[in-house]
């Protein structure tokens, strides 16, 4: 019987890149995870600090302090280095620094030989995806990024607080920028199988309206300035939600998760990378699949998209 160890190398080991650290180690999905970062010591401090809780993880693991030579047979290479928004400040802001950090980072991970999936989380993680996926030259569906997973998760507990529904039970995607310009597709959402919109009709014991919707679009899409106001960034969210990309890909699911792919025509689309529902499994994208979204949201998505494709090319062209 051949073994195959689950190898994961992560770059950056700040706020986010621990979250993600914390979350992988602690649902026992991996057997190796290699911290790098510009910062030796602190990836090594970290590392020396999560293995000292190895044994009360599901699983064992190997956490260590590694370089760029250890990605060389990892599974997937996971990024979430480069700088992180400061109170007020969007996404879109932190393009032309992060941009520069991620074609460098991503040079120095296929100079190993790296030949697995790469998973993008920096921000802007939409632009930086493009980005990591054009310097890497790996096929368009091996590179994934977090992209409205995060929201996406925002989006259902908001719905679960009105409804008092199990967020679990509550399938509902934003697509698009993760970022100002997100669109929330109200059209396919469910409870519980039962249309939201649906509820709303039938004013199923008046716990959700139509009025309401704005509220909770804006709640989502503001989420992070009101995490980052009060404790200066944000990690746990995002580290949850990227050991669930993590899972999709290295246990071939075949999930449907929002993540940020290639779209070659999808919703009459091109040569972008945003969050769409997409169906994850062991070759990272396996396919976009196309709900039947009203004008508006699709409108909506378009609109995102040409923001995007804008601050891309003004990287692209520098
Ligand atoms: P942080 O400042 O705490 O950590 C960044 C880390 O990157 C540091 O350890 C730094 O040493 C390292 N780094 C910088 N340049 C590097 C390089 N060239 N090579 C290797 N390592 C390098 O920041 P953070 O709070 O962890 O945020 C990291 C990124 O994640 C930001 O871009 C942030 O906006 C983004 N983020 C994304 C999401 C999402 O949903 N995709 C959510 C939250 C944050």
């Amino acid at each position: 019987m051949t073994v195959t160890k689950r190898k994961i190398a992560l770059v950056g080991v700040g706020s986010v890149g621990m979250g993600c650290a914390y979350s992988i180690l602690n649902q026992g999905l991996t057997d190796e995870l290699a911290l790098i970062d510009v910062a030796g010591d602190k990836a090594d401090g970290e590392a020396r600090d999560l293995m000292d809780g190895v044994t009360f993880a599901p699983e064992n693991c190997k956490v260590y302090h590694g370089d760029y030579s250890d990605c060389k047979d990892a599974q997937m290479v996971v990024i979430t280095a480069g700088v992180a928004q400061k109170p007020g400040q969007t996404r879109l802001e932190l393009v032309g620094v992060n941009s520069k950090i991620m074609r460098t980072i991503v040079k120095d991970v296929m100079a190993s030989g790296f030949d697995g999936n790469l998973v993008i989380v920096s921000n802007p993680v939409d632009v930086l995806t493009y980005v990591a996926w054009e310097e890497s030259g790996l096929p368009k569906n091996r590179v994934i990024g977090t992209g409205t997973s995060l929201d996406s998760t925002r989006l259902r507990m908001q719905l679960s607080n009105k409804t008092g529904v199990d967020p679990h039970d509550i399938s509902a995607y934003i697509v698009g920028e993760h970022g100002d310009s997100e669109q929330p597709l109200w059209s396919q959402a469910t409870i519980g199988g039962k249309p939201l919109m649906d509820w709303i009709a039938d004013g199923d014991e008046g716990v959700i309206k139509k009025e309401d919707l704005e509220d909770i679009r804006k709640n989502v899409r503001d989420a992070a300035y009101y995490i980052i106001d009060r404790k200066k960034m944000t990690n746990w969210g995002i580290g949850l939600s990227t050991a669930r990309v993590v899972r999709a890909i290295l246990e071939d699911e075949h999930a449907i998760l929002p993540v940020s792919a290639y779209f070659n025509g999808e919703y009459g689309l091109n040569d972008i990378f945003t969050g769409i529902p997409t169906i994850v499994g062991e070759n990272g994208v396996e396919r976009i699949v196309e709900m039947r979204i009203t004008d508006e949201e699709k409108a909506g998505l378009h609109k995102s998209a040409a923001e995007l494709k804008e601050v891309l090319d003004s990287v692209r062209n520098n």
